[in-house]
């Protein structure tokens, strides 16, 4: 029997690792299939409080496994498949074997959105990529005109990391501001290689008979002109959505699939408690996260203690 089961290593799941290790619970820690999550695929990450020169967001993560490590926390990869939260003890489906914890904390985090458009699907790999820092330095898109989709921060991120290979990156969006930081916007449109596209969405990616990406046929919403931009990559940054369908049906969600938290990081399930990407649709931050996962780890704490009593 467990005390405390983490689902997640991003920043939420490994600083609930790190201050549940901390109080003695011993947590098992389950990676998913992505061991440290979104953050593994940024390249600097820049507002993390304690690095003033920026850390590789890969080696953040490192560190923080590492720091939960150091007090116990026993970080196994692992996807849960099932959950059963209907009594305490919960079992946890675990790649076919049960595991019953008395706690359980969801950091499950976020994936990628995607366009919604067939070729997309169809040329996913072969030119269509959510990841830049993952993808940016391959061969066939080196020296090659690319396009970013999308107008936040993770938008802004990856037009910018894809200057150093592309010759051009058209970043285009669906309205004419962009949604991320000052900062950030103002870094992203002021860097020669980067031609905005605005108040317009990608209708189709090219070329499926070619099995490859050749460029996007392009709308303007204002207008409804359409266009087409030759580019051998494109990169989609459209943000996210949480990674909750486990657990749909056992805890109330928004529209969007957000896990809807009570007091503090609790659920409507007594020992059940959330952190992180996959609760928060409003700051989304590293640091947020980590601070929720902090706070989910000393509400089980609590919780166990009280249950002890
Ligand atoms: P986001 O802030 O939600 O931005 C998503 C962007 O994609 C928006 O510009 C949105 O357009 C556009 N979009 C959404 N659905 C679309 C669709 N179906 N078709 C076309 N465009 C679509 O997501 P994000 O950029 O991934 O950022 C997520 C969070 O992580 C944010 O809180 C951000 O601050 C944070 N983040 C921070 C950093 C950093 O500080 N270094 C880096 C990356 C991410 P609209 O603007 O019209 O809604």
């Amino acid at each position: 029997m467990e005390k405390v089961v983490i689902i997640g290593t991003g920043c939420a799941g490994l600083t609930a690792a790190i201050y549940a290790a901390r109080a003695n619970l011993n947590p098992l820690v389950l990676t998913g299939i992505m061991p440290g999550g979104l953050l593994t695929t940024t390249s600097i990450v820049e507002n993390f409080p304690g690095f003033p020169e920026g850390i590789d967001g890969y080696e953040l993560m490192v560190r923080l496994q590492k720091q939960a490590e150091r007090f116990g926390a026993r970080v196994k990869f692992g996807t849960v498949e099932a959950v059963d939260l209907s009594k305490p003890p919960f079992t946890l489906t675990v790649d076919g074997e049960p595991v019953q914890a008395q706690t359980i904390i969801i950091a499950t985090g976020a994936g990628h959105r995607h366009l919604g458009l067939e070729t997309e699907h169809l040329l996913d790999k072969k030119g269509v990529t959510y990841c830049a820092t993952c993808d940016g330095a391959l061969p066939m898109f080196r020296n090659q005109p690319l396009v970013v989709v999308g107008g936040g921060d993770s938008a802004c991120e990856e037009a910018t990391y894809l200057t150093r290979f592309a010759s051009t990156v058209y970043l285009i969006h669906r309205r004419d501001t962009l949604r991320a930081s000052k900062i950030m916007a103002d870094r992203t449109l002021a860097h020669p290689k980067i031609k905005p596209v605005w108040d317009s969405v990608v209708t189709e990616i090219l070329d499926v008979k070619q099995d490859k990406v050749i460029g996007v046929r392009v709308k303007n919403l204002k207008t409804n002109a359409e266009t087409a931009i030759d580019c051998a990559g494109v990169f989609v940054a459209i943000g996210h959505v949480p990674n909750t369908q486990l657990f749909k049906g056992h805890l109330p969600m928004n529209n969007e699939g957000y896990i809807l938290p009570g007091k503090g990081s609790t659920t409507n399930v007594p020992g059940v408690f959330v952190a992180g990407d996959c609760s928060d649709h409003v700051y989304r931050q590293a640091v947020t996260a980590a601070g929720m996962g902090c706070a989910a780890a000393i509400d089980a704490e609590r919780y166990l203690a009280a249950m002890n009593e």
